[in-house]
């Protein structure tokens, strides 16, 4: 008799010497070929570098590695600014110049819409690159722990870390391990400076941090966000209700940052972090700040969704604008209208918007923002897209001239696709921020639609991440 154990595999690791680094490939990996032509996906390295590669267990048709030894550096790498770099798993392309970064966002959104989608593309416009390339970010979530995370260095430093009290992000794949942060390029100050002083102020006082593998510790996450108005909220979460420690920390950082226009908190005590399921107390101020975009204001709660590059988002909605090129007498669908920032972006040039969404809390910020800013002709609802946006949801609101859709990252469900196909309106927008997704949405609609336009917009520099918009006319 014969039996499969799996534990007893060969593992088979190569070694390839003096590999040229040939091109990026999705999630920010790059990749290289094995003297056989087969493709090595690397988490290390920048195309032009020319390394030895050590390579884990092959994969189907591929080899998975790490160079290890790099005999030439690409002209395409710069230094990175941060000094976790390469531990912190953030900023994953902060070694590549910044024009290089656009090429490879631009190569990965056409080799996309190409090779997934097969389909026919226009003339391709250049990617909108970001003006700020570093502290873009308006909103910021930091971890506390009491097991934080020593680097290598640290390790081999001989130094004494006693105290092990972490405020930071969480190493890439593990969950319970938090890399302390003294400077993020990120988000602007004071985020750093707030931060910082937190950690200090509970190190100093007995405030004690949490552990996440055995759930005890007062400090569990903090959440900073700093719009474009000036307005400044913090919320931290406690895994614990101790009113006495608690308002101490909240006290200090009242008189220490007087900037901060909404102070919350939150008490949980469940398993996972997610605040969204909790009640948020307002220590000090209000319980939202606003945000501003081309005169309009949108109030923002501690669980509300704003795009976080806020001068880039609004790049982003003026592409969007510009291609569904509103007359003034269209009804148009905004689907996944999260807080209904587009469809109110648009609202003045359309005759009606119609928004949907599934996050409740999310259409009652739209629906209040909406009546902040004295505009009647947007309406919204919720709802899981493939459930709401149906034929009689159409029959009741009308057949859209145009839908504009910016779906998360998996793209549009196929029912709701099919749900475009049977209406046909005569222009789509799709917004993405996944080119795989979108391209393989757009296949389905290709016998129907034409690619009249497309547009990468990159939102988050020193990241693989970006944004495409199309503009789809009815053939
Ligand atoms: N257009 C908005 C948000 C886009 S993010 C903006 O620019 O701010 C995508 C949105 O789709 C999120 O708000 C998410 O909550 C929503 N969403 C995700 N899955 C959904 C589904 N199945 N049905 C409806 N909305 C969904």
């Amino acid at each position: 008799m014969t039996y499969f154990c799996p534990m007893a595999r060969k593992k088979k690791f190569h070694l390839f010497e003096n590999i040229e680094v040939i091109d990026t490939a999705a999630k920010g990996k790059a990749v290289a070929k094995s003297p056989d032509g087969r493709v090595i996906f690397l988490s290390n390295a920048v195309p032009g570098d020319i390394v030895d590669v050590q390579t884990g267990r092959k994969r189907k048709s591929f080899f998975e590695g790490k160079a290890v030894k790099f005999h030439t550096l690409s002209d395409k790498r710069t230094e990175p600014v941060c000094d976790y770099f390469g531990v912190c798993g953030g900023c994953k392309w902060q070694n590549m110049k910044y024009d290089k970064q656009l090429f490879y966002k631009q190569k990965e959104v056409t080799n996309n819409l190409i090779r997934i989608g097969h389909l026919e593309l226009p003339e391709i416009t250049p990617i909108a690159g970001c003006e700020d390339i570093y502290f873009y970010r308006n909103k910021m979530e930091f971890s506390f722990s009491d097991s934080r995370w020593l680097t290598n260095e640290e390790i081999k430093s001989g130094q004494d870390f006693d105290n092990k009290s972490a405020c930071g992000f969480h190493i890439p794949r593990m969950w319970d391990k938090i890399l302390d942060i003294d400077k993020c390029h990120l988000q602007e100050d004071p985020s750093n400076d707030i931060r910082n002083s937190i950690r200090e102020f509970a190190k100093n006082n007995d405030i004690s941090f949490f552990n996440p593998r055995h759930q005890h510790g007062l400090l569990r996450t903090l959440m900073i966000r700093i719009a474009s108005t000036g307005d400044i909220m913090i919320v931290v979460q406690f895994f614990e209700d101790d009113k006495e420690k608690r308002e101490l920390l909240l006290n200090y950082v009242t008189e220490k940052f007087p900037e901060i226009t909404s102070l919350q908190y939150v008490i949980n005590n469940k398993g996972n972090d997610t605040i969204y399921d909790q009640d948020v107390i307002v220590f000090k101020g209000e319980d939202h700040i606003f945000e501003e975009m081309e005169g309009l204001k949108f109030k923002i709660n501690a669980k509300s969704f704003y795009q976080t590059n806020s001068k880039q988002a609004y790049e982003l909605y003026k592409i969007t604008r510009d291609f569904a090129d509103l007359k003034g007498d269209e009804l148009v669908y905004d689907l996944y209208t999260g807080t209904g920032t587009i469809a109110q972006f648009i609202a003045k040039k359309a005759k009606k918007i119609v928004g949907v969404e599934s996050v409740p809390e999310a259409i009652e910020d739209a629906k209040e923002n909406a009546k902040l800013n004295q505009i009647d002709n947007v309406e919204f609802f919720v709802g899981d897209m493939a459930k709401v946006f149906t034929k009689e949801f159409i029959q009741q609101n009308g057949n859209p001239d145009v839908i504009i859709t910016d779906p998360p990252r998996d793209g549009m469900h196929k029912k709701v696709v099919e749900q475009i196909l049977q209406i046909l309106p005569k222009k789509i927008v799709y917004v993405s921020c996944n080119s795989a997704t979108q391209a393989r949405d757009l296949a389905l609609m290709n016998e129907n639609y034409k690619i009249i336009k497309t547009q990468a917009v990159d939102m988050f520099p020193q990241t693989h991440h970006v944004e495409n918009v199309v503009l789809l006319l009815k053939r």
